[in-house]
């Protein structure tokens, strides 16, 4: 069986250095919001290219605590509209609403698998204020086409000279545009969640924030931490979402491999996209170059459910990302009445094939070969 994903064998090559952080941890006896982490935060800003990083609890609470933040900043109030992809995964969406916002659904690309543009447009009201793309799969979003909208924006509301762009980073660390940018330097800010099976991953849940903002990178220190000032002192109406110092220095260690990680990612991509040869199958779109980060290799068919099982019987773990569409979910019953037929062609048809940086060329090869005798 070549699993999906095996985090195990993704994370024994630092079993001694963990060891070793992890004793360190214990003899020090400080255990959240540390040097570990003021050191991690310093490290991730400086490989995102931007000068402020935020470590908080997990990718969620890196996307709500953003927007939270900007309504501390008077950029945002409570009602303000959000565009947002609607074949993102549902955590966009529960950030957005958490911080008393509202998400816009946007229709989606079937080859980008990111925003229809000409809806993206149709969806602008006096109301939108932020425009929150998410780098799905690990290709980051056209960010060209989203900032130049943002500037030109036709529905900008007199004072605003732009709509905040929020990008939803959480699949796509290490990823460069074609002048060399990495997601989280992309946007205004940006969410990372740091979850074991991101591409930077802890053995635990994580996240972080990144912007080049000075204010909002102050305030979300304060908001992640109860909104203290400095401690018993509470200025704002803070949540509880710290960074503890075992995973921030594990995140340390792997952080100096997520170059050559992305690299293998994107040598294994290669093969499966000159080697898959199957009509029935849709491959990715990918004109080669550092972009994309391949947190997921995502194939769509027409008979997926078929193929799934077939993939199951010949030994090729599989998962659906995602299965239903967040308009569709239950907990977004007022949502259902939208009409999106790309996205759900989308959740209808999406695979996920094994891709990670531990894979052996064996494993490669086999699933080529399973996937072309389908
Ligand atoms: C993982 C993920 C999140 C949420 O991160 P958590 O750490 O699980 O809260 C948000 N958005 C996307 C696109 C993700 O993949």
């Amino acid at each position: 069986m070549i699993p999906f994903l095996d985090l195990k064998k993704i994370n024994a090559p630092y079993q001694e250095a963990f060891q070793e952080k992890f004793q360190a941890f214990l003899e020090k006896g400080w255990y959240v919001l540390g040097d570990e982490v003021r050191a991690f935060e310093e490290e991730f800003a400086h490989y995102c290219g931007v000068s402020h990083c935020v470590g908080v609890a997990n990718g969620l609470d890196a996307l709500r605590l953003i927007l939270e933040g900007y309504k501390i900043l008077g950029k945002l109030n409570e009602g303000d509209e959000v565009l947002v992809a609607s074949n993102t995964y549902i955590a966009t969406i529960l950030g957005i609403k958490q911080a008393g916002l509202i998400p816009v659904l946007v229709e989606a690309d079937i080859n980008t698998y990111n925003f229809n543009f000409a809806d993206l447009a149709r969806k602008v009201t006096p109301l939108t204020k932020v425009i929150m793309p998410t780098h799905l799969y690990g290709r980051l979003a056209d960010m060209e086409k989203v900032s130049a909208f943002a500037k030109t924006c036709p529905e900008l509301v007199s004072g605003a000279h732009k709509l905040l762009v929020v990008t939803d980073s959480a699949q796509s660390h290490g990823a460069k545009d074609a002048s060399g940018k990495r997601s989280g330097s992309l946007g205004d800010a940006s969410g990372f969640s740091f979850y074991p099976t991101k591409n930077l991953g802890a053995l635990g849940d994580g996240g972080a924030i990144t912007t080049n903002n000075p204010q909002l990178a102050e305030i979300l220190r304060s908001l992640r931490n109860y909104g203290f000032e400095k401690r018993y002192v509470s200025k704002y109406l803070g949540i509880n979402s710290r960074l503890d110092e075992v995973q921030a220095s594990l995140l340390r260690l792997k952080l100096k491999n997520l170059d050559a990680d992305n690299e293998k990612r994107r040598v294994i991509a290669r093969r499966y996209l000159a080697e898959i040869k199957n009509p029935k199958l849709t491959l990715p779109q990918w004109s080669d170059g550092n972009d994309h980060v391949f947190h997921l290799f995502v194939i769509r068919c027409e008979e997926r459910n078929a193929l799934e099982k077939y993939l199951t019987e010949n030994g090729v773990g599989t998962i659906i990302h995602y299965p239903i569409p967040p308009h569709k979910q239950e907990a977004l019953v007022a949502f259902a009445q939208l009409d999106f037929p790309v996205t759900e062609r989308i959740h209808r048809e999406v695979i996920s094939i094994p891709l990670s940086p531990v894979m052996t060329m064996e494993e490669v090869g086999k699933v080529i070969l399973v996937l072309n005798a389908f």
